[in-house]
């Protein structure tokens, strides 16, 4: 028998906490914690009682709460599920879990809960992850986004491909027990058509990933680079919206790196503002651009800022080349202060804009979106969330284009079947009707406790 878990399901610290019992023990732990335990317990009913401290202990009330016992198999893990909403305090939830723990349930573990409404088949592993990706979204589109994966939209779709697949692996199997060449050619060319569309449809997902998917879940860190006094601060001001970093006509005002956090377009978009790359800084300027590169080396994307009323757009160029060479990243070139009078023709390939007046702006972050999340403008478009999905996905496709390949020249049949089904396989992991503990573990672990 499953063990009975226990956990926090709420987060601390709001005006309302709620612990969460799931398992075989959750009814016997419910009626020596919650006083009066009404009997015999409705099932999907409120309840109104207090926790108390066993009598031993004098009986003290802990914390006044609601409770509710949902009966197996109409719970969220499909076993017995009793949850206690009380106060939201860290040390109230604390003592209340204390007292479930001793009696006899364990504390569970990060996605626990999750993991038992999956075993139970009351989810499929893309609605597991989406349950994951919705309590991590940190914009709207990402929320909006993971909603449509708890609703199924992704496991339907990778089931029905998945269903296709092994209809034609029934084919292929068939021809390898009964040749006969006519009908086979016929069958054949109907196998192409088939797993064409499904390629195509898999790749589709696949790139989706690095086109949107990946900022849509984990946001978009740019980072603000070029020579003191380019603007990077104006601009990561006029980015932001608001004045976060100090703009100052003496160069070296920032002096390590500053980063703020803004929403464009439904995208979660981390900006860092850096201190000015240059070759003559003295040994605390030094200690602040190492400190501020260690951070901005991970940024999905580069600004190089350019003062563009004393730049020479060759010698930037070599600057850029020089201090990018270590990251390869992708990067912008943006060609600032075109408001002043001194402002020197651009090089082709720069945007232009204007901290100062806000000339351009909007188009540097069109221009961001663009180049790191391109297919977020294609609206309903269903994205894969997760490095796990896009590499299952890719997986599935080159096994999928393989088995083509396989066609056209004409390879035996017995080794298009098994391109397929590796391809098959590769979406039953992803869906969850074919996966190991370790894949379980490893999804799993990315939740949190009470989840
Ligand atoms: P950083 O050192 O690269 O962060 O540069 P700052 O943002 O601190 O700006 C340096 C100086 O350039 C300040 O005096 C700003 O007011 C000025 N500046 C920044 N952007 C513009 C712009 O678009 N036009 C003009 N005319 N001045 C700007």
């Amino acid at each position: 028998m499953q063990s009975t878990i226990a956990a926090i399901a709420s987060g601390t610290g709001g005006g309302i906490g709620v612990i969460r019992i799931s398992g075989g023990l959750a009814e016997q732990i419910g009626q020596q914690l919650c006083h009066p335990w009404p009997a015999p317990i409705e099932s999907h009913r409120m309840y109104h009682g207090h926790v108390r401290q066993d009598a031993a202990h004098g009986g003290e009330a802990l914390d006044e709460v609601m409770f509710c016992l949902f009966r197996a198999p109409r719970s969220y893990t499909g076993q017995d599920v009793l949850e206690v909403y009380g106060h939201g305090g860290v040390v109230v939830l604390a003592r209340v879990l204390q007292r479930v723990l001793s009696k006899g349930a364990e504390l569970a573990q990060p996605g626990e809960f999750t993991r038992r409404a999956f075993l139970a088949g009351k989810l499929d592993l893309t609605r597991a992850e989406g349950v994951a990706a919705l309590i991590a979204a940190r914009s709207t589109e990402a929320a909006r986004h993971a909603q449509r994966l708890v609703g199924g939209e992704l496991g339907r779709l990778l089931g029905e491909l998945r269903r296709t697949l092994l209809a034609v692996l029934g084919e292929l199997e068939g021809m390898l027990d009964f040749p006969d060449l006519e009908e086979d050619r016929a069958l054949l060319d109907g196998v192409r058509a088939k797993l064409s569309a499904i390629a195509q449809k898999l790749q589709s997902l696949a790139d989706g990933f690095s086109q949107g998917g990946r900022a849509l879940h984990a946001g978009l860190t740019v980072a603000l680079i070029g020579r003191p006094n380019a603007g990077k601060s104006s601009l990561l001001n006029a980015l932001y919206g608001a004045e976060r970093a100090i703009v100052d006509a003496t160069a070296g005002t920032t002096r390590d790196f500053v980063e703020v956090s803004c929403e464009w377009a439904g995208v979660s978009v981390t900006l860092i503002d850096t201190a000015g790359e240059r070759a003559d800084a003295t040994p605390l300027e030094q200690a602040g651009l190492r400190l501020g590169r260690a951070r901005w080396h991970q940024a999905d994307l580069v600004l190089w800022v350019i003062d563009g009323s004393t730049a020479d757009g060759q010698a930037e160029d070599a600057l850029a080349a020089q201090v990018l060479a270590a990251c390869d990243l992708p990067w912008i070139k943006v060609w600032n202060k075109i408001d002043h009078v001194t402002v020197r023709p651009s090089p082709g390939d720069a945007l232009r804009c204007s901290a100062l007046c806000g000339w351009g702006v909007e188009e540097v972050r069109r221009q961001i979106l663009a180049r790191r999340a391109p297919r977020l403008s294609h609206e309903d478009e269903l994205l894969v969330v997760s490095t796990r999905q896009a590499r299952l996905v890719a997986a599935a496709a080159a096994a999928v284009r393989e088995s083509l390949r396989g066609l056209d020249e004409g390879i035996h049949a017995e080794l298009l079947a098994s391109e397929v089904r590796i391809a098959a396989a590769r979406l039953g992991e992803l869906t969850g009707d074919a996966v190991s503990d370790a894949v379980l573990d490893e999804v799993f672990s990315r939740f949190c406790v009470g989840k």
